[in-house]
């Protein structure tokens, strides 16, 4: 099987990184989740009270970040690691949540993450999943999947998997924090979430884990042999 690059782009909360992870396990492919990058930027910002709006402060904040994935093996999980420590529980709290699409407005932010996503992509053989995948980041993507789902259903997922790392949060805030993620995200000027003209698009409401996974091996599989 030739090696392709899979773009999967959607909202917050829709699955779209479980999806990617057990594709990519599944194809032997690199898994890289982009939004565990903005969020270690956001969770470096918000230690060093970064000010957003100060462009200088913000260049050089940017200069001391270093962003790195490892697999755990015990976990099997990639895990984000910011300046060579593991930031993979702390990147996905609240706190974090709630500054990092302010903090991904930032044109400055993005040219850093997307010159290291390409990088990471360059070999094809990848499953990137994000907002800006299929649009700007590998607009060429031989695969791109426009993942959604309801607000509801989506927030419902969140806090079962921030219960699952014993947080508690009221239904309510998340609800909250991914709807106020969709409007910043999807009307930033530098790269808002919207799907690509040749995006295919699925709605994971009302599907199970497995048939999400299975709809796109068979794309995959349609695209690997047609091309
Ligand atoms: O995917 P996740 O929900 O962890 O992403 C967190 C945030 O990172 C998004 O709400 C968005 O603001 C930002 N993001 C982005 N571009 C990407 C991936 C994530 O702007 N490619």
């Amino acid at each position: 099987m030739k090696n392709i690059v899979i773009a999967i782009d959607g909202n917050s909360g829709c699955g779209k990184s479980s999806t990617a992870k057990v594709i990519a396990r599944k194809l032997k492919y690199i898994y890289i989740d982009t939004g565990a990058m903005y969020r270690a930027v956001t969770l470096f910002f918000i230690k060093y009270q970064i000010d957003l709006k100060n462009a200088s402060d913000v260049d050089s904040a940017l200069k001391q970040i270093d962003i790195s994935f490892e697999y755990n093996i015990e976990t099997g999980k990639n895990e984000t690691f910011l300046n060579g420590k593991n930031v993979e529980n702390k990147i996905r709290q609240m706190k974090v949540s709630n500054m990092v699409s302010p903090v991904s407005e930032i044109s400055m932010v993005r040219r850093k993450l997307v010159e290291q996503q390409r990088r990471l992509g360059k070999e094809k053989g990848v499953v990137m999943d994000g907002r800006d995948i299929g649009t700007v980041v590998f607009p060429d993507a031989e695969l791109k999947i426009f993942m959604t789902a309801d607000l509801e259903v989506r927030a419902l997922r969140r806090q079962k998997e921030l219960m699952e790392k014993n947080t508690e949060v009221e239904l309510e805030e998340v609800i909250e924090n991914l709807k106020s993620r969709d409007n910043i995200d999807s009307s930033r000027a530098d790269s808002p979430l919207k799907k690509a003209q040749d995006a295919y698009e699925i709605d994971t409401s009302n599907l199970t884990f497995d048939e999400q996974v299975n709809q796109i091996l068979d794309l995959i599989k349609d695209k690997v042999e047609v091309e």
